[in-house]
């Protein structure tokens, strides 16, 4: 009955919440201030929840479009960013999408489920992306997805590399999930490739990935095509508002990202050669250590293939972190490590 292709598919692995330490997801630890909570509250009060949210999202699209100085047309918001890679892959016309592993695994995830052929086009040794064997094989490809700070390897990838891939004229999907830990982001070359999707969240640096909420930025006509495929109401009301009311207080998340940097530099000196530089708010680590951490109430990510033997620990609070570098003192020792 059910589909040979959704049976080639692995069943959500669900880590148990009652663990102590999650250090697996990306999030930030810090959660909205109470009163930025009660200002979302007042707000939803006054809303109407009998009826739908508005079509296109608009009241969300214009407080992130005021934001960045931009139209609502060239922002579009859905349930997550994960909503809208599922149909990004699907958006452009070719026969492929271009994917760099070791990379966030949604692309390929979307593609297969959708029946499009995936092409990889490895990182290099340092794990940045190689423009030039992009751009190869890049004539029929549908859409090439960049992540930049990458996810699981933590680097940014340099710009020559990407402008190089933005030559090609093929869709580019920049996936910026952790730009804010960088400090950096390619967003406004949107103005000069129309071929260009800078994909962003809430989830990470804006403590807010209960709220579901991730946009893209990019050309008019990207983004009316977008909403001609786009799940009509997936997002509510209540992710609207939280958005609004959250970048009014944009400043907020700057003092929390750079005590997320501080943490995560920290985090990399103690463990000395086994954690590779990262621009984001985890750090791969090259140890096997996923089940010895678990058995301490430490939840990482468990990583495979060529990153077999590498975890990926999201960076938390101080005590979570020293919490977390205790218990690798103890597995590397007995793993020959630090
Ligand atoms: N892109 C990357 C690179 C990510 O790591 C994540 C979250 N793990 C996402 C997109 C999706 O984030 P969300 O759906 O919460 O916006």
């Amino acid at each position: 009955m059910i589909s040979e292709l959704v049976k080639s598919f692995q069943p959500y692995r669900v880590v148990e919440r009652n663990y102590r330490i999650r250090l697996d997801k990306n999030e930030s630890p810090y959660d909205l201030p109470d009163w930025v909570k009660e200002e979302i509250f007042e707000e939803l009060s006054e809303l109407n929840f009998n009826r739908y949210p508005h079509i296109t999202s608009l009241p969300a699209r214009e407080a992130i479009a005021e934001f960045y100085g931009l139209s609502p047309d060239n922002v579009a918001v859905g349930n997550g960013s994960d909503e809208l890679l599922s149909y990004l892959v699907r958006l452009f016309e070719g026969n492929y999408i271009i994917t760099t592993p070791p990379t966030f695994g949604m692309y390929s995830f979307y593609a297969r489920l959708n029946g499009i052929p995936v092409v990889e086009v490895p990182l290099r040794e340092d794990f940045t992306i190689d423009g030039e064997a992009i751009a190869k094989k890049a004539e029929n490809a549908r859409a090439i997805f960049i992540a930049s700070p990458n996810n699981p390897t933590g680097n940014l990838q340099p710009e020559e590399e990407i402008v190089r891939v933005l030559e090609t004229g093929r869709p580019v999907i920049l996936d910026e999930a952790y730009a804010e830990f960088a400090g950096k982001s390619l967003w406004k070359l949107i103005e000069d490739y129309r071929n260009l999707v800078v994909l962003r969240t809430f989830s990470k640096a804006l403590g807010m990935a209960g709220i579901r909420a991730g946009y893209m930025l990019a050309g008019e006509e990207v983004v009316d095509a977008l909403y001609r495929i786009k799940s009509p109401f997936s997002v509510g009301i209540m992710t609207m508002t939280a958005v609004r009311v959250a970048l009014r207080h944009a400043d907020l998340m700057e003092r929390r990202v750079r005590k997320i940097v501080e943490e995560r530099e920290r985090m990399r000196r103690k463990l000395g050669g086994l954690a590779y530089p990262s621009d984001a708010n985890f750090l791969l680590v090259k140890l096997d250590a996923y089940e010895e951490l678990l058995k301490r109430g430490i939840v990482v990510r468990k990583l495979s293939g060529r990153l077999e033997g590498h975890i990926r620990v999201t960076v938390g609070r101080r005590w979570e972190n020293d919490a977390f570098l205790k218990a690798v003192r103890e597995v590397a020792s007995y793993v020959g490590g630090l």
